[in-house]
C-alpha cells in the first residue's frame, strides 16, 4: 500500500499543527509510521488521501456505531444547518434529545449536554463536589476520563501510550485531590476511603474500562463500590463516554444492573458530532446553575447541528430492539475467529470482550488492570498493527485501546478480518 499523499499531508500539517495532529493517538507515536488521512468513510469503511480503503475498527473511538455517513444522521444534520448553526439561546431539540435520553437511561431525571466527554466528566466531579461539600476524588489507573487536570493521573490511553500519565501543567495541588485505585481491587479503594474518611466527593470510574484495552468490572466490583458509596456518603460516577448507548440502551448501569449518582456520556450520544452530557437524578441536576449553585456552562452546548445528529442516533437506536444483541453477536464472531486463527500459530494471547468492545493482548495473563494491561508484547502489537493495516483492516494505533464494532460491519467484513489476522499472525513473535 502507497501512503504518499496522507505522508505529504502529514509534513504539511506538522509545519502548523503540534505533531501534525490535533489529538495526540492519531500521530501513530506508538506504533510509529505515518498517519492516515482520511478523505471519506461510508458504512465500514474508510478510505486514506491515497485511496485505500480499510475495513474500521476504530469508528471515530467510538461514536460510529451504526456505521459512518449513516443516512439517518446525516440528513438531520444538513435539514438543521440550513435553519441556522448556532443561536445561543434554547430550542425545542434540545428537550427533546433530553427526554429521550433520560428515557432509555436508568435511574436519571435530567441531563445537560456540553461539547465533550472530557467536559461532561470534568463537570460531573464539580457537580458532586459542590453537592457533597468534599474534595476529593477516587479515580482508578488506567481509568481514562478526559484530559481536565484532576484526572491526568495515571490516565489511560493516550496519555498511557506517551508514557507521560503525570503531565506537566497539572499542578501538584490538583493531583493531591485525586486519589489512584486500582481498578477490581475493592480492597485497596476500601483502603483509600478508610485513610480519607470524609474527604471524598466521589469515585469515577469507567464501568467498563476501554482505556488500558477493554478491562471489563469482575464479578461483584461494581456491586461492591455502590455498597462502599452509601455507607460513606460518596457519589458513584460512572463515565460511560465510551460505554453509554453502547454496551445497551442503558449502558453499563443496564447491563450490571448498578445504580451510578452521576453518568457522564459522550461519543454515542453526539451521532459523530462534538457533543458530551452528564446526567442524575433530580436533587443532583438542581445543584447546577441557574437552579442551584455550581456554575457550568457553554458558548456552543446544544448546538442545534449536534443535537440533530445525536437525536437521529438515538432514535435509530431506541427503534432498533435487536441492535444491542446483533453488535454483540458480532463481536463474539470476532472474538471466536480471531482466537482459533491466533491459537492456530502458537500467538501468545489474551483476548477481552464486553458486547461490542474487545481487545487483542499479546500476553499470557488475564488483563484485570493497568498494571496487567501494560505487560503485553509492544513489539507484536507494533507488527501486528502495522501488518494489519497493510492487509487493509484499521485497528487503534495504540495495544491501550479497545476496538469499536459496528453494526455496519457485516459477516464477511468480519472473515475479511480474521484472514487478514491468519496472515499477519506469521509474522508475529510466539
Ligand atoms: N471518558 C472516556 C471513557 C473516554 O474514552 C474519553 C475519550 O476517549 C473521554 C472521557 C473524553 O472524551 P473526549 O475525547 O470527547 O473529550
Amino acid at each position: 500500500m502507497k501512503y504518499t499523499r496522507s505522508s505529504a499531508l502529514f509534513a504539511n500539517a506538522e509545519q502548523v499543527i503540534p505533531g501534525g495532529v490535533n489529538s495526540p493517538v492519531r500521530a501513530f507515536k506508538a506504533v510509529g509510521g505515518t498517519p492516515l488521512f482520511i478523505k471519506e468513510a461510508k458504512g465500514a469503511y474508510l478510505t486514506d488521501e491515497d485511496n485505500n480503503t480499510f475495513i474500521d475498527y476504530i469508528n471515530s473511538w467510538g461514536p460510529m456505531i451504526l456505521g459512518h455517513a449513516y443516512p439517518p444522521v446525516v440528513n438531520a444534520i444538513i435539514d438543521k444547518a440550513k435553519l441556522g448553526t448556532s443561536f445561543g439561546a434554547p430550542t425545542e431539540i434540545e428537550t427533546e434529545i433530553a427526554a429521550l435520553a433520560v428515557s432509555m437511561v436508568p435511574n436519571i431525571d435530567k441531563i445537560r449536554f456540553v461539547n465533550s466527554g472530557t467536559e461532561a466528566c470534568m463537570s460531573a466531579v464539580r457537580l458532586a463536589r459542590g453537592y457533597t461539600g468534599k474534595e476529593k476524588i477516587i479515580k482508578f489507573a488506567g481509568c481514562y476520563h478526559g484530559h481536565s487536570d484532576s484526572f491526568l493521573i495515571q490516565a489511560g490511553s493516550g496519555a498511557m501510550t506517551f508514557g507521560s500519565p503525570n503531565s506537566p501543567g497539572v499542578t501538584a495541588g490538583t493531583a493531591k485531590d485525586t486519589l489512584l485505585a486500582k481498578y477490581n481491587d475493592i480492597a485497596h479503594v476500601k483502603s483509600i476511603i478508610d485513610a480519607n474518611l470524609n474527604d471524598i466527593a466521589c469515585i469515577i470510574l469507567e464501568p467498563v474500562a476501554g482505556n488500558m484495552g477493554c478491562v471489563p468490572p469482575q464479578a461483584n466490583f461494581l456491586e461492591q463500590l455502590r455498597v462502599l458509596c452509601d455507607s460513606n456518603n460518596i457519589l458513584l460516577v460512572f463515565d460511560e463516554v465510551m460505554t453509554g448507548f453502547r454496551l445497551a440502551r442503558g449502558g453499563a448501569q443496564e447491563l450490571y444492573n448498578v445504580k451510578a449518582d452521576i453518568v457522564c456520556f459522550g461519543k454515542v450520544i453526539g451521532g459523530g458530532l462534538p457533543v458530551g452530557a452528564f446526567a442524575a437524578r433530580e436533587e443532583i441536576m438542581n445543584y447546577l446553575a441557574p437552579l442551584g449553585p455550581v456554575y457550568q456552562a457553554g458558548t456552543l452546548s446544544g448546538n442545534p447541528l449536534a443535537m440533530a445528529a445525536g437525536l437521529a442516533m438515538l432514535k435509530a437506536l431506541e427503534n432498533d430492539t435487536e441492535v444491542f444483541n446483533r453488535l454483540a453477536e458480532k463481536t463474539e464472531y470476532l472474538h471466536r475467529g480471531l482466537t482459533k486463527v491466533l491459537n492456530d500459530h502458537k500467538i501468545v494471547h489474551t483476548i477481552n470482550r464486553v458486547g461490542s468492545m474487545i481487545s487483542v493482548h499479546f500476553s499470557d495473563t488475564p488483563v484485570v488492570d493497568f498494571e496487567t494491561s501494560a505487560t503485553g508484547n509492544n513489539e507484536n502489537f507494533k507488527t501486528f498493527f502495522h501488518g494489519m493495516l497493510e492487509q487493509g483492516v484499521y485497528i487503534a494505533p495504540s495495544a491501550f485501546e479497545t476496538w469499536f464494532i459496528t453494526d455496519a460491519l457485516t459477516y464477511a467484513d468480519l472473515d475479511a478480518t480474521i484472514n487478514a489476522v491468519h496472515k499477519v499472525a506469521t509474522t508475529l513473535k510466539k
